[in-house]
């Protein structure tokens, strides 16, 4: 297995919802603590900073290390636990998944239940169970037996699903790809960088709190105080049946997305036609994606201080706010070449000439 695939399994398998992504942060410090000066802010984001031969331009990429979860609201005298989202979720996609509250006992395991079908009337069964209808199930008998597991309102609660290496080898399926896919493409480029000359500093970051309004992102940008930032992401794929390409254009397996806009950011002109190409310079495959909905990262980076040109660069992700995402590595690996090639000529001539 490649050593990629294998970083990218163990941050995957890591537990970080929104607000306590400790052991995700642990992750990435662990990979790059021996190449990089690390740094962590008051909210929780880690910054990991590679010299190269010049201190400016100081060049961010930010990846958001929380994955979408719940957060145990209430705990019912039966024993049931109801949950708020953290994060974007679709009612349809939690029914009957497999869950684990981190209580401060340990992890407990459970399942997320609704009010059985067979109960429903027929027109009843037709509608989508609404997620204030659902509650976790432990396998507890009361609120007393929750307790003495360790469970109290605001602890977080994970979804469980294990990564998994497809038939076709480059296919790779997990939770929590958005963003973990993202801390992965700046934990490879800044170790890729190592020996390789680069006139800027490297600031990867992994970002807290990305799913519940961009928080982490403020922070760390008024931290690091960038002239120039990418957010390393996902990017809706669109080759499932029933999407059409005007809808979603990212294919799997035809290079990372180039984030045209966003619900949160359009793109600094010059830096999206500077990657564009160096894309095509170093034959990297690359494509486009254009919606108006959804935002990242990079939707606040751009607004710190007085303006950063930045850009989101997207490893097309099908079934993203789920339990299960499917990725082709091979985009992923693109994902990495390409901002390597960016890095290694960005200096601050090419920086001050991005200005408007
Ligand atoms: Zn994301």
């Amino acid at each position: 297995m490649s050593d990629s695939v294998q970083l990218l399994e163990e941050l995957v398998n890591a537990s970080g919802v929104s607000g306590f992504e400790g052991p995700v942060r642990d992750l990435i410090k662990r990979h790059l603590e021996s190449i990089t000066n690390i740094e962590i802010d008051n909210l929780g984001s880690i910054i990991a900073q590679k010299e190269g031969s010049d201190e400016k331009p100081r060049v961010m990429i930010a990846g958001h290390m929380d994955e979408v979860g719940l957060m145990v609201s209430h705990i019912g005298k039966d024993g049931f636990i109801k949950f708020q989202p953290l994060g974007g979720w679709w009612d349809q996609v939690m029914l009957a998944q497999r869950v684990t509250v981190m209580g401060s006992k340990g992890e407990v395991p459970g399942v997320i239940g609704s009010k059985p079908p067979h109960l429903l009337s027929p027109e009843e069964r037709k509608k989508v169970v609404e997620m204030k209808e659902m509650f976790v199930d432990i396998g507890a008998s009361s609120d007393e037996d929750v307790k003495k597991m360790g469970i109290k309102p605001g602890d977080p609660i994970v979804v469980v699903s294990s990564f998994t290496r497809m038939r076709k080898e480059n296919m790779l399926m997990g939770k929590a790809l958005d963003d973990r896919v993202g801390c992965a493409v700046f934990i490879e480029v800044i170790k890729r960088l190592q020996g390789v000359d680069h006139p800027n500093t490297v600031f990867g970051v992994g970002t807290v709190q990305e799913e519940v309004g961009l928080r982490g992102a403020k922070t760390s940008a008024d931290f690091i105080n960038p002239d120039v930032a990418f957010a390393a992401e996902v990017s809706i794929a669109g080759d499932t049946p029933g999407v059409a390409e005007s809808e979603a254009q990212a294919r799997l397996g035809k290079g990372p997305s180039i984030v045209v806009l966003d619900g949160s950011l359009i793109p600094n002109t010059k830096l999206r036609d500077l990657t564009v190409s160096t894309a095509e310079e170093h034959g990297i495959p690359h494509q486009f994606q254009a919606g108006i909905r959804g935002g990242t990262d990079a939707g606040r980076i751009h607004l710190h201080g007085i303006g950063v040109p930045s850009l989101v660069i997207g490893v097309p992700t099908r079934y993203i706010h789920s339990h299960v995402g499917v990725i082709d590595h091979n985009d992923f690996e693109n994902a990495v070449k390409l901002l390597v090639e960016i890095i290694k000529k960005l200096d601050i001539n090419m920086v001050n000439g991005l200005r408007p």
